[in-house]
């Protein structure tokens, strides 16, 4: 026969497991939240990057790509207003050195690399 209350210290055992099993809980819809934002602005990155090209080489779709851009850009300052207001200065960076001179080939550029490796003797972007 044993002196010890084991009922204490089964209660406390149950309520540090409820504890870890909430945090874990709140760790995943945190995981979510994560994921969701990093996914709108791997989407919000592609837009950018496709919508400076479409521009860079006088591209009619480069205003609906825009609109888009604009959208999902809209969604992350609706669901996360506080990432988004820290973004926001770095896409103003990223989108200002995105273009590139009419005229010039860029290697980081997707068309003129498309263009450069699909036509070898096409010009420079003017000439696309
Ligand atoms: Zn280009």
């Amino acid at each position: 026969m044993t002196t010890i209350d084991h009922r204490t210290s089964d209660t406390r055992s149950a309520s540090a497991a409820q504890a870890e099993q909430l945090a874990e809980v709140i760790s995943l819809a945190d995981y979510k939240d994560r994921r969701r934002l990093e996914r709108l602005t791997s989407v919000r990155e592609h837009l950018a990057t496709t919508a400076a090209a479409q521009r860079s080489h006088g591209l009619e779709e480069a205003a609906e790509t825009f609109e888009l851009l604009l959208s999902v850009e809209s969604i992350i300052s609706q669901e996360f207003p506080l990432p988004y207001e820290h973004l926001l200065t770095d896409w103003a960076v990223q989108d200002s050195v995105a273009e590139h001179p009419v005229g010039e080939w860029m290697p980081d550029c997707t068309l003129c690399r498309t263009i450069s490796r699909t036509v070898p003797t096409a010009g420079p972007p003017d000439a696309a």
